[in-house]
């Protein structure tokens, strides 16, 4: 409890770019986001003023922060879990729990748990061995795709293996190396979608609607609010089948179901269970956002409506190019108000580095297309200094 303001604070483990966001919802909750960052320049660490530097593989580090706050959430999935089992035995209050947030950090879990729920999942085994890889490649076909159960993040730790003599070559290696794996049936898919849904402990939940996420490279690039051409009854069964993961897995805070649309239906990729990428459209875009309603959840508030506010919400993400331009952030955000009124950017308070995402930028209205094509030149004009339609600044 915050003594000098009568609110209970929130904790927030990691120091990236979510919980930056999570702190500027927090503000407007006469909160200030605690965070555990591991470093004085990370995107948290420069917004909020109660920061504790250490990091979240530190048990020690990890209870001195606890001792702070009256909850403790997360922007990443990275606690070791028997921490987070040590942290809820010394009385902690965690949300999401560990029991709910082992489905987010270990990808074998989620698939095990997920095939037992009878939810659509791709066919997948644990890989221990080549063999594994090899039998399984040879029963559902190459390629197939090898995964790191867990620790990866944007297509990092997923491996697309086209032959048993490339199993051979990558398997041994990542097994010494520690790294537990699984393999699963690549997915013919037509574009990938996601449904983010939040649940309180007193078991509210609430859904936004499902939305369309552009990769290119494992890396998102861009969201489209709602998700176009989906009919009704696809994108409502999506929404119900994520609220009813997050009543079984009893999720607090919340949670992005990433989803493979295909010929047959929605097929399950991957969990998350904090704010997430495919979610920060919704800042804008959404009555209640989803780090607002993520603090909410975690501190048992009830939930804030998830209308939209347009017809259409376009985010895309800005990527540092591969040459930092020469002309300063600054003076590109300058240009952007200049050609854009509308365009809504969000800053991460990174240095640019190749590939790496610094901002992201929304646009809301009613015609997608050129939502689209605005948040496209935008992204594109923030990273690299160069506007795509050869629109002159003049
Ligand atoms: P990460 O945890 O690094 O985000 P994901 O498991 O989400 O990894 O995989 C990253 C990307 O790899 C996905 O967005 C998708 O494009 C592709 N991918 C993952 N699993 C499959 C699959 N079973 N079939 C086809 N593509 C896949």
């Amino acid at each position: 409890m915050d003594k000098r303001t009568g609110f209970p604070t929130v904790g927030m483990v990691g120091g990236g770019q979510l919980a930056r966001m999570a702190h500027q919802a927090a503000v407007a909750l006469g909160q200030s986001l605690h965070v555990l960052a591991v470093a004085a320049d990370e995107p948290a660490s420069l917004v909020s003023p109660d920061v504790m530097l250490g990091h979240h593989t530190d048990l020690d580090a990890l209870r001195r922060f606890a001792a702070t706050v009256d909850v403790v959430t997360f922007d990443h999935e990275h606690v070791p879990t028997e921490h987070l089992r040590a942290l809820v035995a010394d009385g902690v209050r965690v949300h999401p729990g560990p029991d709910a947030l082992v489905h987010a950090q270990d990808k074998l879990v989620m698939r095990r748990k997920l095939a037992e729920l009878g939810l659509p999942v791709p066919a997948f085994t644990e890989v221990a061995s080549v063999e594994d890889l090899v039998s399984f490649g040879d029963a559902h076909g190459w390629p197939a795709v090898l995964k790191a159960a867990r620790g990866g993040y944007d297509g990092r730790g997923v491996w697309m293996v086209s032959s048993a003599a490339e199993a051979a070559g990558l398997v041994p290696e990542l097994l010494a190396a520690g790294t537990p794996l699984l393999a699963e049936a690549k997915v013919e898919m037509r574009r990938e979608l996601a449904a983010m849904v939040g649940r309180s402990p007193f078991g509210q939940g609430g859904c936004w609607p499902l939305v369309e996420t552009v990769q290119v490279d494992g890396i998102c690039v861009e969201v489209i609010a709602p998700a176009p051409g989906v009919p009704r009854e696809r994108s409502q069964a999506a929404q119900e089948m994520a609220l009813r993961i997050a009543t079984e897995l009893e999720v607090v805070g919340v949670m992005a179901v990433e989803l493979f649309e295909t010929d047959a239906g929605l097929v399950i990729n991957e969990l998350a269970m904090r704010p997430h990428n495919s979610g920060h459209w919704s800042i804008d875009g959404s009555r209640t956002s989803q780090f607002e309603q993520h603090l909410r959840a975690v501190l048992d508030y009830p939930l804030g409506a998830t209308d939209t506010l347009a017809p259409w919400t376009v985010m895309a993400n800005v990527l540092g190019a591969a040459e930092t331009p020469a002309m300063g952030v600054d003076e590109r955000l300058h240009h952007l108000f200049a050609r854009y009124r509308d365009a809504r950017p969000h800053f991460y308070g990174k240095t640019e580095r190749a590939g790496r995402k610094v901002a992201h930028v929304t646009f809301l209205g009613d015609d997608l297309e050129s939502l689209r094509e605005k948040a496209r030149l935008a992204a594109h004009w923030l990273s690299h200094a160069v506007w795509l339609d050869g629109y002159s600044i003049h």
